[in-house]
């Protein structure tokens, strides 16, 4: 059977990429399984996109937001009604399993609703002007044409960080999803435009990094990048963003670390290391990817882990029995199996998983086992790079400021954690751990839409996703308005 072939969406019409060229959209766990054929578009797309996203801008930007927000509040219901459908379609095309890909467009649902009050709100600052009969305010005005990137591990909720803030401002949009999970773009922006959202305000041009992705990065009319991937793209992106004077928000990997202390609740560790390192597969930026065990603790611990992680259920993520999906593709598997052999030639050892899964149910599939590595030591490169697989390792350490040191210790900042009842040492951990997000007695991810997303080091740039992103999707302007009738001068007529 043929499969469903996709366009790009430009100014309110789906066209076929210039070129003519496709990419196709391979299911993970069964290969045979075409999910669709979309665009594999170019610079010449990318100009078609921004033209149009910079003709419906002249309009958009003068809709009041309280009625731009009413567009995001009808798509979160739509939303709600074709959750299933939508993530049914998201784990077909990304792998994760159900409950997460169902959590995925719930993410979308309760960043809707978030940014949807934001219309009635928006606000700016008064001031005191220091001159007599003049009054002073900021207001948030919309940035322009906004240019978004996006990964393949949160197909629906990543893009809907980045439209929804900007929307609400009045930006109007150009994204390129991830080439290898595009159809929950596609889902989302469709259910935009049946909650009322104008042609050409959202536009998706759909294809690979360097086709596609550059020429976004590059154009003049493009007013901002938002993207979020590895270091390694997003270090081009900024480079290349920074010659047309750009902003960029970057959002990038993570190597995080679960603290275990020896007064922590190990059964709730133990649930929260094997949720945080094989939740998605272990391909969360957020992933749980170093476990450190105080040494009072380590040789039980690790004991249970290994056990657990070697009962787990890998499959397809459609099967209400599997907990673990495959990998997205076989460069992601070709990682995960070169990290572990690195990981092996620096003297870690192997306690479970460590190979591709092919037989059986795995066949048609890009499936890795579950995968833990004891003996690693902070120094080590599998102790210091994002493996963006299910690949954990366990670090022994004999003091919480040690503990705290190795976390620090890396080139990463996204997420930490701390399992203890020592509120003292919780509270210190806070303080001391480098990372943008911290969690007490809960694993490394979960993070919630309304508050501030992102890391620091080699994490990101400064900005942040939910609380904090219309920082990103609005420039400040300035107002004076002098209602004395006379020429004042700032600095010089109210200096004695
Ligand atoms: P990636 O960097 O390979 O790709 C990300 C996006 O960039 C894709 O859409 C890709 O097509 C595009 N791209 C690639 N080359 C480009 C170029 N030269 N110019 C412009 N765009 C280009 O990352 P990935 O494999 O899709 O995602 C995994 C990475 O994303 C991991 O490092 C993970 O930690 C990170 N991530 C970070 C966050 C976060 O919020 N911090 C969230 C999810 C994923």
């Amino acid at each position: 059977m043929a499969s469903k072939l996709y366009h790009n969406l430009i100014g309110g019409q789906w066209l076929p990429s210039v070129s003519g060229q496709t990419l196709k959209n391979v299911n993970p766990a069964d290969h045979s399984d075409i999910v669709g054929e979309f665009p594999s578009s170019n610079a010449a797309d990318v100009a078609l996109a921004v033209a149009a996203a910079k003709k419906a801008f002249a309009t958009w930007r003068l809709v009041p937001a309280p009625k731009r927000a009413e567009i995001l509040f009808r798509a979160a219901a739509l939303l709600a009604e074709r959750k299933e459908q939508y993530a049914r379609e998201m784990t077909r095309e990304m792998g994760k399993v159900l409950a997460e890909t169902r959590g995925d467009v719930q993410e979308a649902i309760d960043e809707a609703y978030y940014v949807a009050g934001e219309g009635r709100r928006l606000f700016g600052v008064t001031t005191p002007s220091e001159l007599a009969n003049k009054f002073a305010m900021s207001v948030r005005m919309p940035v322009g044409v906004i240019g978004m990137i996006a990964p393949w591990n949160f197909p629906m909720a990543i893009p809907s960080w980045k439209l929804f803030p900007a929307l609400i401002a009045g930006n109007t949009c150009v994204i390129k999803p991830a080439e290898d999970t595009p159809l929950s773009t596609y889902n989302l922006v469709q259910t935009l435009i049946d909650a009322g959202l104008p042609a050409g305000v959202v536009n998706i041009v759909s294809g690979y990094g360097p086709q596609a992705g550059a020429p976004l990065v590059e154009h003049p009319d493009v007013r901002a990048i938002s993207f979020t991937g590895s270091s390694a793209t997003g270090s081009l992106v900024a480079q290349r963003a920074a010659a047309t004077f750009k902003a960029v928000s970057l959002e990038m990997g993570g190597k995080n670390a679960m603290i275990v202390m020896d007064d922590a609740n190990l059964e709730l560790a133990l649930e929260g290391a094997l949720w945080g390192s094989f939740g998605t597969t272990g391909q969360r930026c957020t992933a749980t990817s170093r476990i450190l065990l105080h040494e009072a603790i380590a040789a039980e611990f690790t004991q249970k882990i290994v056990a657990r992680a070697a009962a787990l259920k890998v499959g397809n993520g459609l099967d209400p029995a599997v907990e673990v999906g495959p990998q997205i593709n076989a460069q992601q598997i070709a990682t995960s199996t070169e990290y572990v052999a690195i990981a092996l030639a620096e003297g870690a050892k192997l306690l479970t998983g460590g190979t591709p899964l092919t037989d059986g149910p795995h066949a048609n599939g890009t499936f890795f086992a579950p995968t833990v590595l004891g003996s690693v030591t902070p120094d080590m490169r599998i102790a210091r790079e994002e493996v963006f697989g299910p690949v954990v390792s366990l670090i022994t350490f004999s003091s919480f400021e040690e503990a705290i040191e190795i976390a620090n210790s890396i080139d990463y900042g996204l997420s930490t954690s701390l399992y203890t009842k020592d509120i003292n040492r919780a509270f210190s951990a806070i303080r001391d751990l480098e990372s943008g997000i911290t969690y007490i007695n809960a694993p490394t991810i979960g993070a919630e839409v309304h508050l501030p997303f992102g890391g620091v080091k080699r994490t990101g740039n400064g900005h942040r996703e939910g609380l904090g992103s219309l920082d990103f999707y609005t420039t400040w302007k300035s107002v004076y308005v002098d209602h004395s009738d006379t020429l004042q001068r700032a600095q010089i007529d109210n200096a004695e």
